[in-house]
């Protein structure tokens, strides 16, 4: 049996090596290693190299097949947020009556008080007339001001309440599709790493 003299390919140590070895471990830095006779040519070369290779190649294909399913599952994800985020947010229930109640009370004497000053002018006489026109007056302005006031409340409400449940969405999104953009983000660098 003939030895060979050939160089560690972990540690570069000089390892006797049998003729009729295929594989072997060194002994001083236990990498694991196979015999390569090339062309009259024989060196030592690590296992993992040769596994890694493989490894790459296996995970190059699996990449470049999971590339597409992903965007389309990430595309129909964004699909699924771009309708959720169109529809109508409806805003919270709100104590809207005892608001309605507060305003009123404070809305109403302070115009008929308004109104009453304009009409009266000091005048005594026609005193009816007088409350009948101030009254008259404040029941115009108060419904005018009120359905004003409301529609104002209501859309401020609807914004609100849309800014929230889009916060929801896009929170829920993100959170959903973090695994499937991470998945994506490895696929894409597998490919272009080779
Ligand atoms: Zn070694």
């Amino acid at each position: 049996m003939e030895a060979m003299a050939l160089r560690c390919a972990g540690c570069g140590a000089n390892l006797e090596v049998d003729s009729d070895v295929d594989s072997l471990t060194c002994g001083y830095c236990k990498t694991p290693q196979e015999v390569v006779r090339r062309g009259g040519a024989i060196a030592l070369k690590k296992v993992g190299d040769a596994i890694a290779r493989v490894q790459r190649g296996t995970d190059k294909t699996a990449a470049e097949l999971a590339i597409p399913r992903l965007e389309r599952e990430l595309a129909e994800r964004e699909a699924t947020r771009q309708r959720q985020l169109n529809e109508p947010a409806r805003p919270p229930a709100r104590r809207r009556l005892s608001n309605a109640v507060i305003w009123m009370a404070i809305g109403v004497p302070v115009l008929l008080f308004v109104m009453v000053g304009m009409s009266a002018e000091g005048h005594v006489t026609g005193f009816f007339i007088h409350a009948v026109w101030a009254l008259w007056w404040t029941c115009i302005f108060g419904t005018i001001l009120g359905y004003l006031f409301l529609r104002f409340v209501r859309s401020r409400d609807r914004t609100k309440a849309k800014h929230l449940r889009d916060d929801e969405i896009n929170a829920e999104f993100e959170q959903e599709t973090r695994k499937l953009r991470q998945q994506l983000a490895r696929a894409r660098e597998i490919v272009s790493e080779h």
